[in-house]
């Protein structure tokens, strides 16, 4: 059976040029990167040039990238970081932090966690076709306000976020401006300066690295208390000895990114729209979820009239083809997708939802493929389910 993976927000496959890359710092080139010896200085070296990469994609200055063990550490790291360093806004010590209904549980859970801790978190929703209106977060600046944080692209649904925007207005007030670009790095163009932002989190998996790498972009001079404490690693940011093969998989997984950008936005996201339009002409009531005009190149999620996002996932890999519900981490979950629901779509719709994310090894037969086999699994699904009859009789 031909298979075909539509699932590339969960993670992404690993480029073949970065597996080769990592190899020989899993063999030869074993030392830790702080030793003085030669081993040692073959693994900075490697580091290093990984940082370089790493900086370079993003328009930043290598010594302003941090590397971690991913997404989730990068947006823990920022959240709890410039929380815990910011000097209270007012005599009465109360901080306060900005963020989205959308974002990533790395960044939600965390700010849930401050809550507890006794900082007061606004968390903007989004109009109904997911993006955030820089507006609604000018509104929720407060005197005590010391951190915002939006995600640039938004997992479930694709949709690019008025970051840039929100970081004019950061800047005018002095307040401390955090991105999960976790989806957009290597998909989009993404430049720290252009955007504004004091701080960015990549993660490696997500761009065709090795699992459990990933970066924090931290602006010279932005105060942040650590999350971890040891060692002198990472300019005191982040102490460990640095996952050598991970981190120099994700300076070539950059590398690669930054030659390939412009060819691999136009190509996969002719082959979404061509997924979108047939999807669209072959089902009825089927619908689009996130605004079309503000979304990332790969991103597709639809909404099927009368059944379930589980149990299309399921038929859908039983005919080869592996897509998704909405995040991975949260599969399982009999809640329908936050990010749906925060964008006012009724349970049933939320509950009826599939992503499917393209990526860089994705071929226009692939496409075929899961049209045809899309088409068949809701033919199939509805003809069993109650829900739809009753839907179609009305
Ligand atoms: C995957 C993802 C993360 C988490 O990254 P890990 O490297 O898996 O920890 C964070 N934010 C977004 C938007 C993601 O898609």
């Amino acid at each position: 059976m031909p298979r075909v993976y539509l699932d590339n927000n969960a993670t992404t496959p690993v480029a073949p040029e970065v597996a080769d890359a990592m190899l020989g710092y899993l063999r030869e080139d074993f030392g830790n990167a702080s030793s003085v010896h030669w081993y040692g200085q073959r693994a900075r070296d490697a580091v290093e040039q990984a940082r370089e990469a790493v900086a370079g994609l993003i328009g930043a200055d290598p010594k302003e990238i941090i590397f971690t063990s991913g997404g989730t550490e990068s947006d823990n790291m920022s959240v709890f970081g410039v929380a815990g360093a910011a000097r209270a806004g007012t005599s009465s010590g109360a901080k306060h932090v900005i963020t989205t209904s959308i974002e990533h549980p790395a960044v939600l859970y965390a700010a849930r966690e401050l809550e507890s801790r006794g900082v007061a978190v606004t968390y903007v929703t989004p109009g109904s076709g997911g993006v955030i209106d820089a507006n609604d977060v000018a509104r929720a600046i407060r005197a005590e306000t010391v951190l915002i944080t939006v995600m640039l692209a938004n997992n479930e649904v694709g949709t690019l976020q008025p970051v840039a925007e929100i970081g004019r207005l950061a800047r005018e007030r002095a307040i401390t401006l955090h991105t999960d670009a976790v989806q957009a790095v290597g998909k989009v163009p993404v430049k720290v300066d252009a955007l504004g932002v004091d701080l960015l989190s990549l993660s490696a998996h997500k761009l065709y690295g090795p699992k459990g790498a990933g970066a924090l972009y931290v602006r010279k001079g932005t105060r942040l208390d650590p999350l971890m404490h040891g060692g002198h690693h990472e300019r005191d940011r982040r102490p460990g000895t640095e996952n050598v093969p991970g981190i120099v998989g994700l300076g070539k997984a950059a590398e690669l990114a930054a030659q390939r950008l412009d060819g691999d936005m136009q190509r996969i996201a002719s082959m979404r729209d061509r997924l979108q339009a047939g999807i669209l002409e072959r089902i009825e009531g089927a619908s689009v979820n996130g605004d079309a005009s503000h979304r990332q190149p790969n991103t597709l999620n639809v909404s099927f009239e009368g059944l379930k996002g589980e149990s299309l996932v399921m038929a859908l890999d039983l005919e080869g083809v592996a897509c998704s519900t909405g995040a991975a981490c949260s599969s399982g979950s009999t809640e329908p997708p936050h990010v749906l629901t925060a964008m006012g779509l009724s349970k049933d719709a939320a509950r009826g939802s599939l992503r499917l994310s393209l990526g860089r090894y994705n071929s226009e037969a692939d496409i075929d493929t899961s049209l045809k086999a899309i088409t068949r699994v809701v033919a199939r699904l509805r003809a069993l389910s109650p829900h739809y009859a009753t839907a179609g009789a009305q």
